[in-house]
């Protein structure tokens, strides 16, 4: 459905050089936080055109499993730039993610997401707060790479790339230049995930080696959330993989204040969608209760993309000032600091009432400048590593859970090329010297390595696989383990 609202010329380019942007209107809440963005947008002379698309339960109950009518895609492909409101996952099982399926499709590899206090406007005890999440947005756990591999157990794989680790660790840091800011803090878990989550901390370190002008840290994520919840004000920008930074930056936008007032930005080098962080606030449709700030952030992180700095400027400023005038929906609104409770309409013609107008406490925002264009990210070329196959993990399915007893089959199975060296459960060595505590599982990873650090060849690898396939033992995965520039591509078993 294309509701645009200006005559578009052949090619799609609008008749009065307005820039052309799709646009969903969204569930719940959505339609009334857009109108009122959109309002904003066009008093503030953002000269915009719309081409509205379908995206959300309609569509999901029409039987479109992705959630976003096929036109959408044609749209986005024109446009590159998409202002999205909040959608609905219906209930049940079969929906896949909309905001997987854009960032992937799209290759919007970037979250961004401020997360800023306005104290003394809005209750938070964080006063100082004015923290920047960004969140690598494409891959870790979000491959939906999932399996059930036994009766007891299921697993889901973790994946972290060189490229996609050096993108958006490259990206933080030019932010940080870009906004001004002084430090960027990396978030890991790599005392556990050494090899994964080491290779985001690994390009961190790199990467910032380029940016001496920027302060740079790394906490583990643990202790770095429970910093971040308690003094949020020592951070500046923070750099995660995926699922660290998708549980964060809702945790930081909630603590800044709500999480009705934070905006987000999800960049790839050809697109781009903007959205609020927060979802479709059924409870909430159609009372004219909405906060539709959130999504306005998210399109003052669009004007400045699109080059529309100045517009950006104006919108941020008035609607600052509209929060420091205390004219605030019921979700920060607060006896004694606001002035009035007021509708979602009501509050976009506030700060339609202040266009021109700046912050007279807090602090104006400055896009004008140099801020306003988009970031680019160009990732180094390097030579690739000399890989060297050296062994296999093979994954069991042992329902008898008798580490001697498989043992004593598989090491036979090794044959003339290979030995066993190791067996695990979940992870922690069972075998040799096992810990008769540890509980395992029918799930056993059975590690080979080449007789006395031999390199091995796929023909042997087939070979040990076709010795098993004569057992009556079950292998339910094969990972082989490489040795790369003559190191290993592999983590030790725990215990071993
Ligand atoms: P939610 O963010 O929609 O709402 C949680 C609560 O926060 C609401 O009940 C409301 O009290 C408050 N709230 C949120 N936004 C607000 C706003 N703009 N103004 C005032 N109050 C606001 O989270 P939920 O209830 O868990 O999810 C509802 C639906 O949204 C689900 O179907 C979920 O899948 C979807 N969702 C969509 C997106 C997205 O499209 N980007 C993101 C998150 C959740």
């Amino acid at each position: 459905m294309s509701q645009s609202s200006t005559q578009t010329l052949p090619g799609g380019a609008p008749a009065t050089g307005k820039t052309r942007i799709t646009v969903a209107r969204g569930d719940g809440i959505g339609p009334e936080i857009m109108e009122a963005t959109l309002a904003v947008l066009d008093a503030a002379g953002a000269n915009l055109d719309y081409d509205y698309i379908e995206v959300g339960e309609q569509v999901y109950l029409k039987g479109n499993a992705a959630g976003i009518e096929p036109r959408a895609w044609d749209s986005l492909k024109e446009t590159r730039v998409f202002l999205k409101a909040p959608i609905t996952t219906p209930q049940g099982g079969g929906y896949k993610s909309l905001n997987v399926t854009t960032r992937k499709a799209l290759g919007l590899f970037a979250n961004v997401r401020p997360c800023v206090a306005y104290h003394p406007f809005v209750r938070t005890k964080h006063p100082a707060m004015d923290v920047v999440i960004v969140r690598e947005n494409e891959e870790d756990t979000y491959g939906g790479i999932e399996h059930r591999q036994t009766d007891e157990v299921v697993q889901c794989l973790k994946l972290i790339s060189r490229p996609g680790s050096e993108k958006i660790v490259r990206y933080a840091f030019e932010y940080a230049r870009r906004y001004g800011r002084k430090k960027v803090t990396c978030f890991t878990k790599d005392n556990i995930m050494k090899m994964t989550d080491g290779l985001f901390h690994k390009l961190f370190e790199e990467v910032g080696a380029e940016y001496p002008d920027i302060e740079k840290e790394h906490w583990i994520v643990d202790i770095g959330a429970a910093k971040l919840a308690d003094t949020p004000e020592v951070f500046d920008v923070i750099v995660m993989p995926n699922l660290y930074g998708d549980i964060l930056s809702d945790v930081a936008a909630q603590i800044a204040g709500s999480v009705g007032l934070a905006g987000s930005s999800n960049i790839g080098a050809g697109y781009a969608m903007f959205e609020a962080i927060h979802g479709s606030a059924p409870r909430r449709a159609g009372q004219n209760l909405a906060n539709p700030s959130g999504l306005m952030l998210g399109a003052v992180m669009m004007l400045v993309h699109l080059g529309k700095g100045e517009v950006a400027e104006r919108v941020h400023n008035a609607w600052l000032r509209t929060i420091e005038d205390g004219m605030h929906t019921y979700d920060i609104f607060k006896e004694g600091t606001s002035k009035e409770k007021v509708g979602t309409k009501e509050f976009a013609q506030a700060i339609i009432a202040r266009m021109g107008q700046e912050p007279a406490t807090l602090k104006p925002v400055r896009y004008a400048g140099g801020a306003s264009k988009p970031i680019q990210i160009t990732i180094k070329e390097r030579k690739r590593a000399r890989k060297e196959l050296v062994g296999i993990d093979i994954i069991v399915d042992d329902p008898r859970k008798s580490p001697a007893g498989l043992a004593d089959v598989m090491q036979k199975l090794g044959g003339k090329d290979f030995d066993l060296v190791m067996m695990s459960s979940r992870g922690m060595k069972i075998w040799p010297d096992g810990n008769p505590e540890t509980i395992i599982m029918d799930h056993i990873r059975c590690r080979y390595m080449g007789r006395d650090g031999q390199v091995v060849s796929h023909d042997g690898l087939a070979e040990l696989l076709g010795r098993l396939a004569n057992t009556n033992i079950d292998f339910v995965q094969i990972m082989n383990l490489y040795n790369f520039d003559g190191q290993p591509g592999f983590s030790l078993g725990q215990g071993q």
